[in-house]
């Protein structure tokens, strides 16, 4: 099975290394060729120099790239990926992506005889590294059965939620919840540090009882209490992904202020903190703002 990945970034590169084991043959390609060629060195893939050379001949071609609008400008661009992909093949588009844009995606690559499914993963770098990603893919299902196995060989709970989109909206809103509780916790956390509770004793209370989440169990513990803030998820890329929600909250006539809110504060954080921000170091704009760390009170 002939296999293109495109995007070896963060969460990209660790799943396409799963890709390069029989019964696959796979391709690489990437913006910074360098990475593309240093994978194929390390791992046994066949580099590519453009889009269009990397699925020329790809039964399926994965894409993993920042948003919906990469995809298309390598769909469309110079030597890109529209012109080249075979009748029969399948695009998988493992981006976080909005649902519109992958409707019309889908369809201009239907006028070719090329299936598409969007197929964005949570489980972060740790489950792509393990192969264990949840995989949400929207699109029909004899398209998905063509590419079941490709996805398998990183995907442990693979999940249809609906037509072509479904995969991005609920991955949208899976995200925009987790923005929420990076901020609702961090502000709570703010309160308790002020009030006098060392934030240890308060997430020791919080993660036994109904307010925790991902975010109060391992985020703050792991990422926050220990000043470590390692970069595995762009914050830009939850300011993207929450921003998804918010506008499919908007079309769709529903009343969400709480995403909205959301939404706005992680825009804010993403111009103070920059591009290359990791996602939980929105709370230092919390912190900055109230003028106090969350970090034990003592060593
Ligand atoms: P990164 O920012 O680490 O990597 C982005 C990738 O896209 C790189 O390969 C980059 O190439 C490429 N790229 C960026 N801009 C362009 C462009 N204009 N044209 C072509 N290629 C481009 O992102 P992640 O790997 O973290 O995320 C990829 C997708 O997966 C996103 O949609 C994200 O929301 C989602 N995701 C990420 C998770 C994570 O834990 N990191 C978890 C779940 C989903 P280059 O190397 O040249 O910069």
């Amino acid at each position: 099975m002939r296999i293109a990945f495109l995007g070896l970034g963060a969460i990209g590169e660790p799943m396409a290394t799963h890709l390069t084991r029989d019964p696959f043959r796979l391709t690489v390609w990437n913006r910074t060729s360098a990475k593309a060629n240093d994978f194929a060195s390390r791992f046994g893939a066949r580099p590519a120099s453009t889009p269009a050379d990397a699925v020329h001949d790809a039964d399926i071609a994965f894409t993993c790239l920042p948003s919906s609008a990469e995809v298309e400008a390598l769909l469309h661009g110079k030597d890109g990926m529209l012109e080249s992909l075979r009748d029969g093949a399948v695009l998988v588009d493992c981006t976080s992506g909005d649902p519109a844009t992958s409707r019309s995606i889908a369809a201009e690559l239907a006028t070719r005889g090329v299936g598409f499914i969007d197929a964005p993963v949570s489980g972060g770098t740790i489950a792509a590294k393990s192969g264990t990603l949840t995989v949400m893919w929207g699109g029909d299902i004899a398209t998905f059965e063509r590419v079941r196995t490709a996805i398998e060989a990183f995907g442990k709970k693979i999940v249809h939620a609906g037509p072509i989109g479904a995969g991005d909206a609920l991955k949208a809103v899976n995200n925009a919840l987790l923005a929420v509780h990076i901020l609702s916790t961090a502000e709570g956390l703010v309160v308790l540090v002020k009030a006098g509770v060392d934030p240890r004793i308060a997430l020791d209370v919080i993660n036994a009882s109904s307010g925790r989440s991902n975010t109060s169990e391992n985020l703050i513990p792991q990422r926050v209490l220990t000043r470590a803030f390692p970069r595995t998820f762009r914050l830009a890329l939850l300011d993207k992904d929450i921003g998804i929600a918010a506008t499919l909250a908007a079309e769709l006539g529903v009343s969400a202020p709480v995403i909205a809110l959301s939404a706005e504060r992680f825009r804010e954080a993403r111009g103070k903190l920059g591009e290359e921000a990791d996602h939980v170091e929105a709370v230092k704009m919390i912190e900055e703002e109230n003028g106090v760390e969350i970090t034990p009170f003592s060593p």
